[in-house]
């Protein structure tokens, strides 16, 4: 699942003459029912195909590309995978790329065209944070990663006073209470610990903790002050949580924060745009991301799918409108109409910035000022 690096590698190829596929589609688990997404994807391919002349050498390569992609989808996916976007243009240096995800995809779609269209792809890859998150009870401790709703690693922590503890009674009752109470805090700084290094070794932006009223507060205060920061919550999850209903939980959490950072952030871009590094509207956007000075890109989820952008093969400028017949950059008639929703995305991750969206209409400044803004790196 390297989203990221997918990305970047498709984004970097620019537009293309030769017909490139794009395909989207949401699978099953393999070897359980009938997969829905043949009929759909099959329909659509032969759709293209009728739309290139019969033995042109675009249409050789896109029948290429379809018998290669419905080969990859029977396969090679793995059994975590619920969708694929898959990328191929076999005129075109022979590119074939993939990426399994355990989300699906809103829509499936299948699309040619002279860029890969990465819009789908964008989306999860801004939802693709690692969350570490830690279960206890007073004996036992269940960690875990989530990333995109799935869980990925799998960790227990076991309270090893807690079989001396039958023996550790000597007939006076607050001694034993004191005994057992200091056992849990001893499990609970150990379960912190744990946590805090499944949270280094994945990377992960957020922690969340779970579990009961009396061994939460003794895992709070066990957080290192660094730990804290990325401290997302804490949950009266049970211990016996399922792993799938876990999962969804934590995603769920992680969404709705990362969603209000976004919204905090175009916030941000309409108060303080155009200064102080923030710029908002098409076209400051575009002649940031044309100068490489982008760091970040916002788009609104309201963004036009169909605004039309022209992009030069030459130079790799654009802009957005129809496509002319020579560059207004570079002179040369290498132009192609892309779209301009998809090259915002591919200038953006070419040059290094990081992608994020906004729910639409989340913040009315931010719409109404075309829904789009960047962060640049010189302010
Ligand atoms: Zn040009």
């Amino acid at each position: 699942m390297r989203i990221q690096q997918a990305l970047r590698r498709l984004a970097a190829r620019g537009p293309s003459p030769w017909p490139v596929v794009s395909v989207y589609v949401n699978t099953r688990p393999v070897g359980t029912a009938m997969t829905t997404y043949r009929p759909f994807l099959k329909k659509r391919l032969a759709e293209e195909l009728k739309s290139f002349k019969t033995r042109s050498p675009e249409h050789e390569s896109l029948s290429v590309d379809a018998a290669r992609v419905q080969h990859y989808l029977d396969y090679d996916l793995q059994e975590s995978t619920r969708a694929v976007a898959v990328f191929a243009c076999y005129g075109d240096g022979d590119l074939f790329d993939a990426v399994q995800v355990p989300i699906e995809f809103p829509e499936q779609r299948a699309t040619v065209g002279p860029l890969a269209a990465l819009y789908p792809l964008l989306r999860i890859a801004d939802r693709n944070q690692c969350a570490a998150v830690l279960i206890s009870d007073t004996h036992l401790a269940r960690l875990f990663t989530v990333t995109l709703g799935a869980v990925e690693i799998r960790r227990e922590v076991h309270n090893p006073a807690l079989h001396k503890s039958k023996s550790a009674g000597d007939g006076d009752p607050s001694h034993t209470q004191r005994h057992v109470e200091e056992a849990w805090r001893h499990h609970a700084r150990e379960a912190a610990q744990s946590l805090e290094e499944l949270a280094r070794d994945s990377a992960a932006s957020w922690i969340l903790i779970g579990g009961d009223e009396v061994i939460v507060p003794e895992l709070l205060a066990a957080l290192s002050a660094a730990a804290r920061e990325r401290l997302l919550g804490h949950f009266a999850w049970n211990i016996l949580i399922p792993e799938s209903e876990l999962a969804r939980a934590v995603d769920h959490e992680v969404a709705k924060r990362e969603s209000m950072h976004r919204i905090a952030r175009a916030g941000e871009l309409v108060t303080s745009a155009p200064h102080a590094g923030a710029l908002l509207g098409l076209a400051p956007v575009v002649e940031a991301l044309l100068a490489g000075r982008a760091s970040e890109l916002f788009l609104s989820d309201g963004f036009p799918a169909n605004a039309e952008a022209w992009a030069c093969r030459a130079c790799r400028s654009f802009g957005p409108g129809p496509a002319a017949t020579a560059c207004p950059v570079c002179g040369r008639s290498e132009l192609q109409s892309v779209s301009l929703r998809e090259e915002l995305g591919a200038q953006a991750l070419a040059h290094g910035a990081a992608v994020h969206f906004v729910a639409a209409l989340s913040v009315p400044g931010f719409d109404s000022r075309g829904g789009v803004g960047a962060f640049t790196r010189y302010p």
